[in-house]
Formats: C-alpha cells, sequence, structure tokens
C-alpha cells in the first residue's frame, strides 16, 4: 500500500507528480507511474522500478503536458510488479484513469461479473476492477454524473482504498475517495492536492484536511468539495501541517521503527479481514487440496532470525491443534541437517523480503526431497513467493526499520490462522474452540491498539531497564518463543546483551551469570 499524489492547477502537473512521488520513496514500493490529462487525452506513462525510470521515460515530465494529474508508487499486492500491473490503469475505453492503494476483496467477483459483460482486463491487479467497474456504471441508463457512478463502485467494492480517479469526460476535476487507507487533501493557491502522505505536499502547501472512512472529494483549481458516504456535503476541518520533511516522512513519529509498531494494529486487521468470511477462516489464494492436508505427515516451517521464532510459536500452535508433528528448523541448518521431508510433508517458509538467501536455499532443498512448499512472505512476486506452491501474503506493507515488527506480528497470526484452518480440514479442532479463536482473531486488532495506548508504561518499564547490562527472558511454551524474540529484539536494538531461556532450563545452563539485579 504505497503511494498517491494528485495535482489540478495552473502548473505542469507531471514534474509535481514526480516530485511528489519522489518524496514517498522512502516508503519503499516497486513501480512508479502518472496519468496527465491534456486535449481530451488520458496520458499514461507507468513502469517497473524506481522512479528515475520514469523520470527518464517521461524526460521528467516533459513528455506529458497538462495541468491535471495523478500519480502512483506501488507496493504490489494483487498481480506482480511489472509495468503492466504498475498503476494508472486506464478503463476499457481510455475515458477513466485510476491510481489506488490499498485491496479490493470482492475483486474477483466483480472481475467475473464485468469479464461476463465484455470487458476485456489487461492487468492482474484487483484495483483494475475499480477502473472498469466505473467504466461499466457510467454506462447505465440510470446515470447522471460522475460522482453518481462513483458512489455506485464504492458501494459495490469492499475492503481497504484511497482512490484518485481522472475523467476524460471532466477536465476541470478529479475526485478522491477513500475507506481504511489514508489520504489527504492539500489546498493551495490557484492550484489542489491530494496525496496519501503529507511529505508529497508540504513542498507546495501545509494548509491540509485529512480525509474519513467514505468521503469523497471533488478536487478542482478553485476548490475542494466534500461529501460523506450518502452525498451529503462535508465541511472539512483544516490542519497546518508544521513538521519538517524528515520528521514528516515517519508519520511524526522519532524513526521508522516506532512508526512501524505504531502500525501493527493496522497491518494484522489487513492481514486477517480478508481471510474470514462469515465466521470461516478462509484461504482463497492456496491450492493445496483438503485430501492433501489431511494426508499430511509432518510439517517443517523453516525461516530465520524473527520469522523463526514466528515457527517456535507456530510449532506449539500447530502440534496442539492438529496432533502431527512440526519441526522448527533454522533455514540456514536445514539443507546440512540431512531432514526427514518426504511427498507428504509439508515445508512452510518464512520470510519478510520473501529474498534471504538462506531460507530461498532451504526451499530448494525441500523442493529437491519431493515436500510442497507453502510460503508466508510480505513481498509479492518475490524470489520465494515466485519458486513456492502457494503463497499466503501478509499485508504488512513496506517494512523499512531493520528490525522487524509489524511483519512479525502479521507473520505469527496468519500462521496462527493457517493452523486453525488446517485443524478444521483435519477435523481435529471442536466448533466451539473454532469459533472462539476466530472471534479473537477479530478482536485482536483492537487489544493491540489498546496495548499500545499504553506508552507511559512502556516508557516506565524502558526506563527501569535501560541501563542493565544483561537481561535474561525466560518463559513456558508459548512465553518462550516469545521470550526467543523479545531477548533479540533487546539485543538488537538495545545492544544489552540478552538470552532466552526455556524456563526449566536456566538451572542446566547460565544461572550462574545471574547476579543480584540481573533482570
Ligand atoms: N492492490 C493494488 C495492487 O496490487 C494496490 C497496491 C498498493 O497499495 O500499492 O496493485
Amino acid at each position: 500500500m504505497c503511494g498517491i499524489v494528485g495535482y489540478i492547477g495552473r502548473e505542469q502537473a507531471a514534474p509535481i507528480l514526480l516530485n511528489g512521488l519522489g518524496r514517498l520513496e522512502y516508503r519503499g514500493y516497486d513501480s512508479a507511474g502518472i496519468c496527465v490529462a491534456a486535449d481530451g487525452v488520458l496520458h499514461v506513462e507507468k513502469c517497473k522500478g524506481r522512479l528515475a525510470n520514469l523520470e527518464e521515460k517521461t524526460e521528467h515530465g516533459a513528455l506529458l503536458p497538462g495541468t491535471l494529474g495523478i500519480g502512483h508508487t506501488r507496493w504490489a499486492t494483487h498481480g506482480e510488479p511489472n509495468d503492466i500491473n504498475s498503476h494508472p490503469h486506464l478503463s476499457q475505453n481510455g475515458k477513466i484513469a485510476l491510481v489506488h492503494n490499498g485491496i479490493i476483496e470482492n475483486y474477483l467477483e466483480i472481475r467475473t461479473f464485468l469479464e461476463e459483460k465484455g470487458v476485456k482486463f489487461v492487468s492482474q491487479t484487483d484495483s483494475e476492477v475499480v477502473a472498469q467497474l466505473l467504466e461499466y456504471c457510467l454506462g447505465l441508463p440510470e446515470t447522471n454524473t460522475v460522482p453518481d457512478a462513483i458512489y455506485m463502485v464504492l458501494h459495490r467494492i469492499e475492503g481497504a482504498y484511497a482512490l484518485g480517479i481522472m475523467c476524460k469526460d471532466t477536465p476541470d476535476s478529479f475526485i478522491a475517495a477513500r475507506k481504511d487507507a489514508p489520504l489527504l487533501l492539500g489546498y493551495g493557491d490557484g492550484c489542489n492536492f491530494i496525496a496519501s502522505d503529507v511529505t508529497a505536499l508540504i513542498k507546495h502547501t501545509r494548509d491540509v484536511a485529512y480525509m474519513n472512512d467514505g468521503e469523497v472529494a471533488l478536487v478542482s483549481a478553485d476548490g475542494i468539495q466534500v461529501f460523506d458516504e450518502y452525498g451529503q456535503p462535508v465541511e472539512k476541518e483544516h490542519s497546518y501541517v508544521d513538521w519538517d520533511v524528515s520528521a514528516a516522512e515517519k508519520g511524526g513519529y522519532p524513526h521508522f521503527m516506532l512508526k512501524e509498531i505504531m502500525e501493527q494494529p493496522e497491518a494484522v486487521r489487513k492481514t486477517i479481514s480478508p481471510r474470514i468470511k462469515e465466521g470461516q477462516i478462509v484461504f482463497d489464494e492456496l491450492s493445496l487440496d483438503e485430501d492433501f492436508i489431511r494426508s499430511l505427515d509432518r510439517i517443517f516451517i523453516v525461516a530465520c532470525g524473527s520469522s523463526y521464532h514466528v515457527g517456535m510459536v507456530g510449532k506449539y500452535n500447530l502440534e496442539r491443534l492438529l496432533r502431527k508433528p512440526v519441526d522448527v528448523q533454522l533455514a540456514s541448518e536445514f539443507r546440512y541437517a540431512d531432514p526427514l521431508v518426504g511427498p507428504n510433508s509439508l515445508v512452510i517458509v518464512i520470510s519478510q523480503s520473501g529474498e534471504t538467501l538462506d531460507t530461498m536455499a532451504a526451499l530448494r532443498e525441500a523442493r529437491r526431497l519431493g515436500a510442497k512448499i507453502l510460503s508466508i512472505v510480505n513481498v509479492v512476486g518475490s524470489s520465494i513467493a515466485r519458486e513456492s506452491d502457494d503463497v499466503l501474503y501478509t499485508w504488512a506493507g513496506p517494512e523499512i526499520a531493520v528490525a522487524t515488527t509489524k511483519a512479525y506480528s502479521t507473520q505469527l497470526v496468519l500462521l496462527d490462522m493457517l493452523g486453525v484452518y488446517f485443524a478444521k480440514v483435519c477435523g481435529s479442532i471442536g466448533d466451539a474452540e473454532y469459533e472462539e479463536i476466530v472471534e479473537e482473531l477479530l478482536a485482536l486488532p483492537v487489544k493491540m491498539e489498546a496495548v499500545l495506548e499504553d506508552i507511559d508504561e512502556i516508557k516506565y518499564l524502558a526506563s527501569r531497564y535501560f541501563n542493565h547490562n544483561s537481561i535474561f527472558f525466560i518463559g513456558r511454551n508459548l512465553d518462550y518463543a516469545l521470550g526467543l524474540e523479545g531477548s533479540l529484539k533487546l539485543k538488537e536494538i538495545s545492544y544489552i546483551h540478552s538470552e532466552a531461556y526455556a524456563s526449566g532450563e536456566l538451572k542446566h545452563g547460565t544461572i550462574s551469570l545471574i547476579e543480584e539485579g540481573t533482570p
């Protein structure tokens, strides 16, 4: 879920869009594109890779003259990162151009419906359905205006979106809409903007208003009109942004890791909610058939670092739920261990980037031994995703900080959901427990928010422990697995020596290192 910028005014739009997208580069992205309107044509240029490629391709925007445009940096969720899947997307008749951040959960349904009507899709994205559906709705006899059609579309799509939409037939304005994805309006002098993040705007204006869920904005050069989800006009409260650029990039937080910690509830929500439908865990993306799941004789979880610790939690949960053996192995050790992998084994590999070399090597070894591979990764189209039989994506968005936080949390929930799903297929979980877990999963993001609200308690704990030289984490079972990650984080971030022990093991080992006052 990456970046959006939109501009309308008197100046050339393309250089402003490219500059705005440049300000969003720090968020991570895999492709970029812009659309500018001129002489009744929507001119789109987009390409995979760095923004510099797009700048070169458009001669720094000079090849796309025009004073109205939208731009996008993509972080792929549906369809690999390539030129065609990049945004903006045009509808079939070329009259609508659209950029989207987020995920349209019911895109397959809509795509099938439109294909039956003869619409030809060009990309693999969920976003293109919004452009095509808008064209379809505009063509209906009961539709009078572009906003009418937009509301029809918004009432049909499910999921999260920030949208920037241009229509060839309305060259004096463009439209923005949002639900569960950030989007803000920027008010300039004779010009106006939209952006997914203030950093894209502060060069031009610091007078902004944050869009709320369900709102639709009609942006023209001399004003922005905002409407609620029922089409009623809304008076927006303006904010003045006094952050400098570097603070703005971090959303006002002093560093990326803190920002990403605070993003965890949202990331977890995005990972869970599309996969729970009518009280059931559904993995539409899985191709593993149920007979194979029932016939599994062993599950391996293979990963490095924090993802390995996710695997440790997964082992406890999966074995309890499935009553099948689950081995957790360090990816760097896997191919030296002569693992007992066979055709009835499932190897689950976990990697945030999908490019972790040791994990990749383990995956290839498991494949050579005849196992089926299911990967849990965060980056669509990454090498591990491509080489797996099945992929489950954690919808954590780009993770900039070196120490993982939101990717770790989303891996945890996804692996747990997978365990519960397998248990249901294998008949090893009762209805009551299943329902309770599903309910708890849905409640989890709100509970995480509550924990993160209590910053003072966290600060107090940090102030009590920060000047110790050595800290031990002890716990049993799940707490031990969590302690491993806690200890790794502490070492990685504070450089305080730390070890994690299963509670019962401490007495067999380094208890001699524990002195009076060692936490
Ligand atoms: N789901 C869309 C895609 O995969 C948008 C991704 C984004 O937010 O950048 O193209």
